[in-house]
């Protein structure tokens, strides 16, 4: 129990390190992707990997792997998360995962006295703070960002995603080069402070991730009748923003009906020409909608689209639906799943299964390869923000859990 305290000790003696980069007096970090602290803390991760006895590598996108020495031919098993946060953002989301994955390395090899078949990750520009998409630097390596997206992405001031990585001596014209072929990694595990309230009201220290949503973002264009708000009679108006009012209620009904496996979101309304006095011509909708891979969730894109033509139909208004990105939700690997819950029962801690509905890296990470996650309890209930909070206690056990996991699968039975 002394060595666990001891480890406990390092970690939160390294997240705390960390949260000095970047860091504010009211204890939030920012740490946006591709910015100085960003860099900085990509350096200071290269250090801590060089300690433990691993073989780093930077890449193009700014990835930080640090890979079991010795060149073993069969894949690692990989471990971590991300070290670049949101703006005023809390000191455990993603660091968490990526210390934890470092002690995890560095107390295998004290024990067995050589570094393991075990390598650790920090996936770049994971918020989508910046870019306003998320998981950038796992997309670059499984695939999943097409060529345009380096000048497609731009930040609030106009840089693109192209410039921000050159800015921050990355390699962008090497980008394209970065996706791997699957089977890359034998498992990926991602230990995560929980980002809601589920652990911390349930009593649960930690939870395993059964599935992770998939994020659709759309754009839902309802063109009307531009009048004059006192000349048009009630009975002959086309009116853009009454449709989308009733398009809003329709996403509503439809995912309140969808048995807790959707959550539906308008986060975004303009109205055109947005004059008190006239009718508007046309309306646009930001949709957003989080689906888990569960009967519920069964085309309720499509369902959705149909009831909103039909009901714009009735009021000749035409609806145009733009696609702005369609993600599936991932299927954790049973195998991962499994091992996790069984290495929290030898931990004596209940198995407890979770839905994440933020997105992770390992969303990428499983169209490559068995992918899993573990929560841990967060104390604040909130994340992205600096009242999160872990207790010294369930580090230990998602350590622990961890080790386990590890073992477990480095030694198939
Ligand atoms: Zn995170």
């Amino acid at each position: 129990l002394q060595q666990s305290d001891l480890l406990v000790a390092r970690i939160l003696r390294e997240i705390h390190e960390l949260s000095q980069i970047g860091g504010h007096a009211d204890g939030s970090v920012t740490r946006l992707a591709y910015t100085q602290a960003d860099t900085e803390a990509r350096m200071w991760l290269v250090n801590r990997m060089e300690e433990a006895g691993l073989r780093t590598e930077v890449d193009a996108v700014g990835n930080v792997f640090g890979w079991p020495p010795n060149s073993s031919t069969d894949p690692p098993i990989l471990l971590g998360s991300h070290v670049d946060t949101v703006p005023g953002g809390g000191m455990y989301d993603g660091t968490l995962g990526v210390v934890s994955a470092l002690e995890i390395v560095r107390s295998l090899a004290d024990r067995e006295n050589r570094v393991p078949p075990v390598g650790v990750v920090s996936f770049a520009c994971e918020e989508g703070s910046r870019f306003g998409m998320s998981s950038i630097g796992s997309r670059a390596v499984t695939g999943q960002l097409v060529p345009g997206d380096l000048e497609r992405l731009k930040d609030r001031d106009g840089i693109t995603l192209r410039q921000a990585l050159q800015s921050a001596g990355l390699s962008p014209k090497e980008v394209h080069k970065l996706q791997r072929a699957p089977g890359w990694f034998r498992a990926y595990l991602e230990g995560h402070i929980d980002q809601g309230p589920e652990l911390e009201e349930t009593g649960c220290p930690v939870g395993v991730v059964k599935a992770i949503a998939g994020v659709s973002r759309y754009l839902l264009t309802f063109h009307g009748a531009q009048a004059h708000a006192g000349a048009a009679r009630m009975g002959q108006r086309r009116d853009a923003m009454a449709a989308a009012a009733e398009a809003i209620l329709i996403i509503e009904h439809e995912a309140t009906s969808a048995a807790e496996d959707v959550v539906a979101t308008v986060g975004v309304a303009e109205i055109v020409p947005g004059i008190i006095n006239v009718l508007p011509a046309e309306v646009r909708l930001g949709l957003e909608v989080r689906a888990l891979p569960t009967a519920g969730a069964v085309n309720f894109d499509s369902r959705v689209r149909e009831r909103i033509q039909d009901r714009t139909a009735h009021r000749q208004i035409t609806v145009q639906w733009d696609t702005l990105s369609a993600g599936e939700p991932a299927r954790i690997s049973d195998v991962v799943r499994k091992t996790l819950l069984v290495a929290c029962t030898e931990s004596g801690v209940p198995a407890r299964e979770i839905v994440s509905w933020p997105n992770h890296d390992a969303l990428f990470l499983a169209t490559h390869g068995p992918s899993g996650m573990i929560l841990v309890r967060n104390r604040g209930k909130v994340s992205h923000h600096r009242d999160e909070s872990v207790r010294p206690e369930d580090l230990q056990i998602l350590l622990e859990v961890l080790q386990r996991a590890v073992h477990h699968l480095m030694t198939p039975s």
